[in-house]
C-alpha cells in the first residue's frame, strides 16, 4: 500500500475533507510511526514495518518550525481554517504534550486568531489529567470510538497496551460537550474475521455509549485511501447517512464524510 508519513514537526496545509486548510501538526518524529493503538485501516501503515527511528520533536523544535510557517503564510498565503494535531500517530503519547499545546495556541492566537486548534486523537490517554486539561484548549478535540466492543476494537484498532473501553466512555462523558466523537465505519474482513459495524449489534450500543458521553458534535467517516489490511471496504453512503441521522434524533450534531 501507499503509506502517509509526514513530515514533522509541521506539514502541509492540506485540504482535509472534515476541518478545510489545515496546516498539519506532527509530534511524532518524521521517520516513521508512534501509536498506542494499531489500526487496520491507518493510513500511515503497520506499526511494526513503520517504526520510527528519530527523536520526538521538542516543544522548542515545535513552536520555532511553526513560527516560521505561520510567520510565511502570513506574508505568501494560504490562510489556515485550522491548526491540526494529527500526523505519524497518537500526539498524547508525546511527554511535553500539555506545554506543546500552550504553546502553539500562543501561536495561532499571535498570527492567525480565527483558526481553530484541533486534534485527531485515539483518546487512549485521557485518563491523564493533564492530558485531559490540555485537550481543554482545543476548539475541536476529536477524538476516537469505533464501537464499544471489546472484541471489535482489539480486531480493528489493536490496542497496543492496557485499553478499557468502559473507561474511555467514563473519561469521555467527563469531557462531554467539549469533545467530539469521530468513528469510522466499515466493511470487510481481517484476519479471516467480518469487520463490518455497520450492523445494528454494533450500532446501537454506540449510540447507547453517545447518550452517555453527550459530545457537542459526532464525525462518521469511512475508508478514503489503500489500508494495510487489504481486504477492508468503505461503508455505503447509504449506511452512513442512515446512521447520521440515527445521531441527530439524540440530538447530537453529526457530520457524514463519504
Ligand atoms: S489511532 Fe490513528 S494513527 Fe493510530 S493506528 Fe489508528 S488510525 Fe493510525
Amino acid at each position: 500500500m501507499s503509506t502517509v508519513i509526514y513530515q514533522s514537526p509541521i506539514f502541509g496545509p492540506v485540504h482535509s475533507r472534515r476541518l478545510g486548510v489545515s496546516l498539519g501538526i506532527n509530534l511524532l518524529p518524521g521517520d516513521g510511526k508512534v501509536c498506542s493503538f494499531d489500526c487496520v485501516y491507518c493510513e500511515c501503515g503497520f506499526n511494526a514495518p513503520h517504526r520510527a527511528h528519530q527523536p520526538l520533536p521538542t516543544c522548542e523544535e515545535v513552536c520555532s518550525k511553526l513560527e516560521e510557517r505561520l510567520r510565511d503564510m502570513t506574508e505568501n498565503g494560504p490562510k489556515p481554517d485550522v491548526l491540526t494535531f494529527a500526523g505519524n500517530g497518537e500526539p498524547t503519547v508525546h511527554p511535553d504534550f500539555a506545554n506543546i499545546v500552550k504553546g502553539v495556541s500562543a501561536l495561532r492566537d499571535k498570527y492567525f486568531p480565527n483558526a481553530q486548534l484541533s486534534i485527531l486523537s485515539n483518546g487512549t490517554r485521557v485518563s491523564n489529567k493533564d492530558v485531559r486539561d490540555a485537550l481543554l484548549m482545543f476548539d475541536n478535540a476529536i477524538l476516537k470510538l469505533d464501537t464499544v466492543s471489546a472484541d471489535y476494537i482489539n480486531l480493528v484498532d489493536q490496542p497496543c497496551g492496557h485499553y478499557c473501553v468502559e473507561d474511555q466512555i467514563h473519561y469521555f462523558a467527563e469531557l462531554g460537550k467539549k469533545i467530539i466523537i469521530q468513528t469510522m465505519f466499515m466493511k470487510g474482513v481481517h484476519e479471516g474475521k467480518d469487520v463490518d459495524n455497520c450492523r445494528e449489534e454494533y450500532i446501537q450500543p454506540w449510540l447507547d455509549a453517545l447518550v452517555r458521553i453527550n459530545p457537542r458534535k459526532v464525525m462518521i467517516y469511512t475508508i478514503d485511501r489503500e489500508t494495510p489490511s487489504p481486504l477492508l471496504e468503505k461503508a455505503t453512503k447509504e449506511e452512513l447517512d442512515s446512521i447520521g441521522e440515527r445521531v441527530r434524533t439524540l440530538g447530537i450534531e453529526c457530520s457524514v464524510s463519504y
